[in-house]
C-alpha cells in the first residue's frame, strides 16, 4: 500500500464512506449494472475519485456505453488511475485504480474502436464523485 501518496487505514476508510462505495473502492467489489444514474447521463464537468477526490475523468472522455456502467475513452491525466494485471475470476482483465488513494474504478477494456483511443475504461458509479463545471 506503501506505493499510494493517500494513505488511510481500513477503519478511516469505513467511517468515510457508505457501504457500497467501500465495498467497491476498498474490497475491489462491482455495482450491480444499470443502478448508477451516471451509467446513462453524461453531464457536462469533472469525475472525481470518490474516497479522495482526485480528479479522474471529464466529461469530454465520457461515452454511452450498453454495459450498465460510466465509460469513459481516456483518464483526464496521464498519471491520475493506474493499470493492474487482475487474473482474478478466471479472466485476464486489467483493473483500474486511483493512482492517488489505491481506490479500485472498475477495468479498462479495448473494446470501443469508435473512440479516439479504442479504449472503455468501465468505472462503477460510486466509486466516483460528479463536479459541473465552474461558473
Ligand atoms: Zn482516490
Amino acid at each position: 500500500m506503501s506505493e499510494y501518496r493517500i494513505q488511510k487505514t481500513e477503519e478511516e476508510w469505513r467511517e468515510q464512506l457508505d457501504p457500497v462505495q467501500y465495498r467497491v473502492l476498498r474490497e475491489k467489489g462491482t455495482e450491480r449494472p444499470f443502478t448508477h444514474e451516471l451509467w446513462k447521463e453524461s453531464p457536462k464537468g469533472t469525475y472525481l475519485c470518490a474516497a479522495c477526490e482526485t480528479p479522474l475523468f471529464k466529461d469530454t472522455a465520457k461515452f454511452f456505453s450498453a454495459c450498465g456502467w460510466p465509460a469513459f475513452y481516456e483518464a483526464a491525466e496521464a498519471g491520475t488511475v493506474k493499470e493492474i494485471e487482475d487474473f482474478t475470476h478466471g479472466m485476464h482483465r486489467v483493473e483500474v485504480v486511483c493512482a492517488a488513494c489505491g481506490g479500485h474504478l472498475g477495468h479498462v477494456f479495448q473494446d470501443a474502436p469508435h473512440t479516439p483511443t479504442g479504449l472503455r475504461y468501465c468505472i462503477n458509479g460510486v466509486s466516483l464523485k460528479y463536479v459541473p463545471p465552474a461558473e
